[in-house]
């Protein structure tokens, strides 16, 4: 069924009102969620900081080379519970640290008295400025955090999702000289979560080397993204048949997310899935954007604005019978298992944001053997460290 926003959050409420109303009223406390500890009245409390990401290593894909990722962490406290959210901002997307901390300023949480609302308050958060995926996602994660512990329930269980479902997540070899990307493919093969599948960064010319270096170390299943490093579409073809041969399984945003003609013939013939990233962002994408013209769709939430946004766009995209995988940026353990939530939904996962970083605040969703596996910890599953 879609879970439609009103759906959503009746759907909260009946859980809220199993979980945590029946033993407030035992106790002899009104019911709710807007009645604090003292008897007055709770209002939301956001607050946040900039939190800047440090790579393990440098991070090289087709258009650029980077050490560091600015992020912000947000925190929003209700009645003794607090919930966390994050926005991590690779620069090509256009947010910053700047931009994030100037959009957060504007929000006014304390204006709802019931943290449940939220359609009312994601709404409102969607309206106060154009763009800001990443600030706006920072807000819906540790929201969808704070309800989940209100109720102490993970999400994925409010959502009815089935955690033996989570996806295999794969772990990212970046582009480099043959003998980084071998270094690099035997520390990936030999990391304590057994993965079961790599993903390969194509797209600057070298791409048979790329793959012809990690197949000389592991047969593993590869996913291929080129971030829109081919610009030809009938050579793009000719190397997906190649890929293909070589154990490859679906390839991502092939080509420039505006040569949609290209794509839309490379998708008809491709023996392989495209998958779109940097083509689409936000739901009316997918069917403005991506159908007819990719096999499926990448979500991010710090492209989605987060998992409400998130919830709906599989929905219609499997209305519209399309593949989807969730993916991350570089980002904490925070965001990380707050996409883990929604990824019993999915056919692939790219979650390896919080593998490449040497400065996690959080743990949360673990990959054992290869595969995402979810906390019993209410909201989105982490614990500060
Ligand atoms: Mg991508």
């Amino acid at each position: 069924m879609a879970l439609s926003r009103r759906n959503f959050t009746k759907m909260l409420g009946v859980a809220a009102a199993g979980a945590v109303v029946a033993p407030r009223m035992a106790m002899g406390k009104p019911a709710g969620f807007n009645i604090n500890k003292k008897g007055g009245k709770a209002k939301m409390k956001l607050t946040f900081k900039p939190y800047p990401l440090e790579m393990q290593h440098t991070f090289t894909v087709a258009e650029y080379s980077r050490n560091s990722t600015p992020d912000v962490l947000t925190q929003i406290e209700f009645d003794g519970a607090v919930g966390y959210g994050e926005a991590s901002m690779p620069p090509y997307l256009g947010e910053s640290i700047a931009t994030a901390t100037a959009f957060l300023k504007k929000v006014n949480l304390e204006q709802f008295p019931d943290p449940f609302r939220i359609d009312d308050i994601l709404t409102y958060v969607d309206s106060i400025a154009v763009g800001n995926p990443a600030a706006k996602a920072s807000i819906d994660i540790a929201l969808h955090d704070l309800l989940g512990k209100l109720v102490n329930q993970p999400l994925y269980k409010l959502w009815g999702l089935n955690p033996n479902n989570t996806p295999y997540t794969d772990f990212t070899i970046g582009i480099d000289k043959p003998e980084v990307v071998r270094a690099k493919t035997e520390e990936a093969i030999k990391m304590k979560q057994h993965l079961k599948v790599l993903k390969v960064k194509l797209g600057r010319g070298n791409d048979q080397e790329m793959i012809d270096t990690v197949r000389s170390v592991t047969n593993l299943p590869l996913y291929v993204d080129v971030n829109q490093g081919w610009k030809d579409k009938s050579k793009a073809l000719d190397m997906i048949y190649w890929l293909k041969e070589k154990g490859v399984v679906f390839v991502e945003q092939p080509m420039p997310k505006d040569q949609i003609d290209d794509m839309a013939w490379l998708t008809e013939y491709s023996p392989l899935p495209t998958m779109a990233d940097e083509a689409f962002q936000r739901l009316p994408d997918i069917v403005d954007k991506i159908k007819g013209v990719y096999s499926g769709i990448n979500i991010k939430l710090m492209k989605s604005t987060g998992l409400y946004e998130a919830q709906k766009m599989i929905t219609v995209a499997r209305a519209l019978d399309m593949k989807v995988m969730v993916g991350c940026m570089t980002e904490t353990s925070c965001g990380v298992s707050a996409v883990a939530q929604l990824s019993p939904l999915v056919d692939w996962g790219d979650m390896d944001g919080n593998l490449l970083i040497k400065n996690d605040p959080f743990t949360g969703m673990k990959v054992v053997d290869g595969k995402v596996t979810l906390t019993d910890l209410p909201g989105i599953g982490i614990k500060k460290i």
